[in-house]
């Protein structure tokens, strides 16, 4: 017999689930909370549980981790796993720890299809969207993993970033429930404004996101016009900037924060000219006639072989933030974490069984990739 997947549900689903046990659904809260805030996957041992619905429970669900393959522990106190999501693919999530926050980093997909340039997991290709029970599974583990590690009893994981591999918006369905779970009180307990959805920018989705499931939203942006950006982020053809921005500006109208983050790879003579921060400071500050609030995030490059790219030099990393800062837009250069154990931002890579033909793709991208730098910028640097 097939059993549920408890990890698979938000509270509401697992109310649904207990009712089709022939129970009321207020026994929902009781087991989402074994669930998730003490992290007990053993029926048995959830004693004020009704013994029978522990019988129930132990022929009809499973709460069910993912196999870990490995774990890399950086010298920064960054951790990364890399999780068996079966058929071949792995997944990977990071615990980045800072002095006032601990954030996790999780992917929503095995592989991706946007296919971005500067991305490893681009590269990989796609094989299939990750379900809610493997989405949620990664914050499961990691926090209960890291409670026993500190051995504390304190909640160790304060903010989520849906940054990890994969297009949070082009799994959507699944993407959902486990928001809800983050930000639950019986769950998780995560702040609306601390959890972060990242998309490279899916028009119709983020348009749902506000309306279902408003948390924080960045927005992979990498380009500050439509030329550049259909290059490095593929998925820019379908929905072009203007659109984008448009979409930013309806998301703000639901919030949890009076700002996008735009997060801007810096890319070695690529889209780091004086030239690329005017383009960028006229969009934010003009678009529509009103400009989008925001912040931006510029991320140190993590090369790979087969990107073809590098990163751009410190001192021009530091110009284009005081161009942007000096027009007022708050910027922030990303400091890199667990650079030894490749878990830095664009680095992870899990295993994907690629059905999609992304190595052909990109190729042919990279055959029509951009200008030298003089014709864009006017000025070359050196
Ligand atoms: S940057 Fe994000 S959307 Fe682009 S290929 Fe990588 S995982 Fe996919």
């Amino acid at each position: 017999m097939t059993t549920a997947n408890l990890l698979d549900f938000d509270l509401e689903g697992l109310a649904a689930f207990v009712e089709t046990l022939g129970e009321k659904r207020f026994r929902a809260t009781q087991l989402f909370r074994w669930i998730h805030q003490r992290g007990e996957s053993d029926f048995d041992r959830m004693s004020d549980l009704a013994k029978s619905l522990r019988e129930k429970l132990k022929t009809a669900a499973r709460i069910e981790a993912l196999p870990v393959i490995t774990r890399n522990d950086s010298a920064d106190g960054t951790i990364k796993w890399l999780f068996d999501v079966r058929d071949g693919n792995a997944v990977e999530a990071v615990f980045i720890p800072e002095d006032d926050r601990g954030t996790l980093c999780v992917s929503s997909q095995a592989g991706c299809a946007v296919g971005c340039r500067f991305c490893s997991t681009g590269h990989q290709g796609f094989s299939r969207n990750l379900t809610t029970g493997e989405i949620v599974a990664q914050l499961w583990f990691a926090e209960h993993f890291l409670r026993r590690h500190l051995k504390t009893s304190e909640r160790v994981i304060s903010n989520v970033v849906m940054m990890g591999m994969g297009e949070p918006l082009q799994n959507y369905s699944a993407l959902v429930p486990a928001l809800r779970t983050m930000l639950d009180d019986h769950g998780y307990g995560l702040s609306r404004r601390r959890v972060t959805v990242s998309t490279s920018g899916v028009v119709p989705m983020m348009d749902r996101l506000g309306q279902d499931c408003p948390v924080a939203l960045a927005v992979s942006l990498h380009a500050p016009n439509d030329e550049l950006r259909d290059n490095l982020v593929p998925l820019n053809r379908k929905y072009p900037l203007a659109e984008l921005l448009d979409a930013c500006n309806r998301y703000l109208e639901h919030a949890p924060r009076d700002f996008i983050t735009f997060e801007y790879c810096m890319l070695d003579g690529v889209n780091d000219q004086p030239e690329h921060a005017r383009q960028l400071i006229d969009l934010v500050r003009h678009h529509a006639g009103r400009g989008v609030s925001c912040k931006l995030n510029l991320i140190p490059f993590n090369p790979f072989p087969q990107s073809g790219l590098t990163r751009s030099p410190n001192t021009r990393v530091t110009a284009f933030a005081k161009l942007m800062s000096d027009a007022g837009i708050v910027t922030t250069v990303r400091k890199t974490r667990g650079d030894d154990i490749d878990a830095a931002c664009g680095q992870l890579a899990g295993d994907v069984k690629d059905r999609t033909r992304v190595g052909e793709r990109i190729a042919l991208q990279r055959t029509v990739i951009l200008k030298p730098v003089t014709s864009i910028a006017g000025t070359k640097e050196t």
